[in-house]
């Protein structure tokens, strides 16, 4: 079995582009409406000459818990739960907001391994991004622009760091 990395994060901040980048594939449905990707979606990472891994696209934390938003927050969750690693996912360009507040409330309960990756940083000053997020608490916050594939590369090589 290899081992699985959940994306989560709620919707809009780049779930799918990166797990397009990181798979290399577009199975993803990529979209500008939020929360597109509605169930769980499963890829694999062949990084090269390294080990691979199962990458789990979430369709998003969302804010209501009734209805198809929460039918998607317990897909997310139950995707999050079987992980072994969690890539905690923020948009650099809207910064952090209550929805993020309330994930990462759940996701400090839930007590996995938990890295933040910090997307759309292009175009944005990176300084200001990382305090932005810096009372979240995470040591080593990886910023990527997942469109553009720059980080990549580096939230691999975490990724890999962690499993
Ligand atoms: P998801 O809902 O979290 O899966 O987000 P998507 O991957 O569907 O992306 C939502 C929107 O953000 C799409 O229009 C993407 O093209 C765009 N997007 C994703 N990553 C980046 C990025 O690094 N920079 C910019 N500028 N836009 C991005
Ligand atoms: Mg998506």
């Amino acid at each position: 079995m290899l081992p699985l990395v959940a994306l989560v994060g709620r919707p809009n901040v780049g779930k799918s582009t990166l797990f397009n980048a990181l798979t290399r594939t577009r199975d993803a449905l990529v979209h500008d409406q939020p929360g597109v990707t509605r169930d769980r979606h499963y890829g694999v990472a062949r990084p090269e000459d390294q080990r691979h891994f199962a990458v789990v696209d979430t369709g998003g934390i969302a804010e209501a818990s009734e209805g198809l938003a929460g039918a998607t927050t317990r897909q997310a969750r139950a995707a999050a739960e079987e992980a072994d690693l969690i890539l905690f996912i923020v948009d650099a360009r809207d910064g952090a907001n209550a929805l993020d507040d309330d994930i990462l409330k759940w996701l400090r309960k839930a007590d996995k391994r938990t890295l933040l990756v910090i997307n759309k940083i292009d175009g944005v000053s990176l300084n200001a991004v990382e305090s932005e997020f810096a009372h979240y608490g995470f040591k080593d916050p990886i910023t990527t622009s997942s469109a553009h594939r720059q980080g990549i590369d580096e939230l691999m090589e975490a990724i890999l760091e962690n499993l």
